[in-house]
């Protein structure tokens, strides 16, 4: 058998609230697809605004007080966040079969890597559940004034399909250790994995009503939730265009906070000094790992005139040999994209950079009818102006461009509405930081890309987001602060 794993089971393709798997109100379902195949893997319980109502009912009574999660001590939340993590790992080969199923990201990469990054992401933040603080002010007049530090109350998460687990995992940790109360809604690509770690978090341990799923689409169940009156905060990751929905949605509803991780179009710069191979590498995972579909994608390759040429001949030979199949297929490096409607937008950018004047290296094809398979694509000679130098493609396709001097490279990089991340290759410690100074963004990678991890916080400068995911800034996200002022008699 060339493949790595048997298909998993389906468990769990019902709506989770107040810990039961139920329908949804007006019994509808929705059929989550295979992206390898584009067939039914299955329907699932299609959750509408009468379906949030009751979600977020559910984490409003949990959240009420003297409620048992409100009166649970903070080194018994922590305690259930880590059950919960052991749990996750102890499942890591069926949710990573899961994950790969739904999403097309290739099994190995689920089982080493996102598998992994969840669990680390939810211990992270067991660790922090009491380790959040207020503050004494030195104020004017005899008092003693404190500040204390509360959870916001029930928040709504809405979250994409790249890395469906992860992007759980990155809004359920912060909301749990600061002691909300929540209701997520998955992708509607991609709701298997959410549905099983519902499941098991019931295992873990959390009382009812904490934690609620509602699968559905975005302008229903999201709107619904992101709208709801009794949600104190909705957190979101997906596209900037949707982002501004729910800043909408709050300013036509109660001022819910709202935080936002949304789209990039990230410059990765690579100086002459270099060791090329290791450049091109680096460059290459940048921007076709998890197949191009990832928010901070090195999507822009800035590349010093002295060794452009060599650099687009590697890049585009590295690009020739990925091996684009069957996600459960050992040697399988680059799956199929999420769905149809990615594929035509991912088509659409290839054809305009050919009609815009981009060279064409290798790549720029769909592969065959069957399910959503992308060749891997390396543009050259890509100007600032043409739309895939501009535009967030989210598909694999490397837009590989010329410059020649620092400020110069910096005014280009500088040069768009989104400001999520950046990348400098250099054995040049001065460059290294001068650019990383220099840049827009909220994460710079110095000689490596992608190291997101769950301590330090990831987020965008300019339109690619507000706040930030991970690291202790996430959790304040989901706290509130309280000042309170005693009157005390005058002591000095
Ligand atoms: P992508 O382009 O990556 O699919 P989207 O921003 O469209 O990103 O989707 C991200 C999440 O937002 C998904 O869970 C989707 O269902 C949800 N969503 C889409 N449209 C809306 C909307 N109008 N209101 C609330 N949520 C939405």
């Amino acid at each position: 058998m060339d493949t790595l794993q048997q298909l998993p089971k389906i468990q769990y393709t019902k709506i989770f609230i107040n810990n039961k798997f139920v329908d949804s109100v007006n019994k509808k379902t929705f059929p989550t697809l295979n992206p390898a195949t584009g067939e039914t893997i299955a329907d699932i319980a299609e959750g509408e605004k009468e379906d949030i109502d009751i979600a977020v009912q559910a984490a409003k009574t949990a959240f009420s007080r003297k409620s048992e999660w409100r009166k649970m001590a903070p080194s018994e939340r922590m305690k259930l966040l880590n059950k919960l993590a052991d749990l996750i790992e102890q499942n890591t080969t069926e949710l990573a079969a899961l994950e790969s199923l739904d999403n097309g990201k290739p099994y190995k990469n689920s089982l080493i890597g996102d598998i992994p990054g969840v669990v680390s992401v939810f211990r992270y933040y067991a660790g922090l559940c009491d380790k959040y603080f207020g503050k004494t002010y030195p104020v004017d007049g005899d008092f003693l004034c404190v500040s204390r530090k509360e959870p916001i109350g029930v928040v709504g998460q809405i979250i994409p399909w790249n890395y469906p687990l992860m992007m759980l995992a990155w809004k359920w940790g912060p909301a749990l250790a600061a002691g909300c109360t929540l209701v997520l809604k998955p992708a509607e690509q991609t709701p298997l994995t959410a549905l099983y770690a519902a499941a098991l978090s019931k295992e873990a341990g959390f009382p009812k009503g904490v934690i609620n799923v509602v699968p559905g689409y975005g302008p229903t169940a999201g709107a619904a939730l992101a709208l709801h009156p009794d949600v104190s905060k909705v957190a979101f990751t997906g596209s900037t265009e949707i982002g501004r929905k729910m800043l909408s949605y709050s300013a036509q509803s109660n001022l819910k906070k709202v935080s936002l991780e949304l789209g990039g179009k990230s410059p990765l710069v690579v100086f002459d000094d270099v060791d090329v191979d290791e450049a091109v590498k680096i460059a290459h995972d940048a921007l076709f790992s998890n197949h191009g579909q990832n928010c901070c994608a090195g999507s822009r390759t800035f590349v010093q005139a002295e060794i452009y040429d060599e650099f687009v001949r590697k890049a585009s030979e590295l690009a020739k040999k990925k091996k684009v199949g069957n996600p459960f297929k050992e040697d399988t490096e680059q799956g199929p994209q999420v769905d149809q409607m990615s594929i035509n937008k991912i088509i659409d950018l290839i054809n305009s950079g050919v009609k815009e004047g981009a060279k064409l290296q290798t790549g720029g094809k769909r592969i065959g009818n069957e399910g959503y398979f992308v060749e891997p694509t390396v543009f050259s000679d890509v100007k600032d102006n043409m739309r895939i130098a501009k535009e967030e493609i989210f598909g694999p396709v490397q837009s590989i461009l010329k410059f020649e001097t620092m400020d110069e490279v910096i005014d280009r990089a500088n040069n768009t509405e989104y400001g999520l991340a950046a990348g400098v290759i250099t054995k040049d410690i001065n460059r290294a930081f001068e650019f990383s100074q220099a840049v827009r963004a909220g994460s710079v990678w110095i000689n490596t890309y992608n190291a997101v991890t769950p301590q330090a916080p990831f987020g965008g400068y300019k339109m690619s987001g507000i706040g930030r995911e991970l690291g202790p800034d996430s959790l304040e996200g989901y706290l509130e602060t309280k000042t309170i002022n005693m009157s005390v008699p005058c002591t000095h």
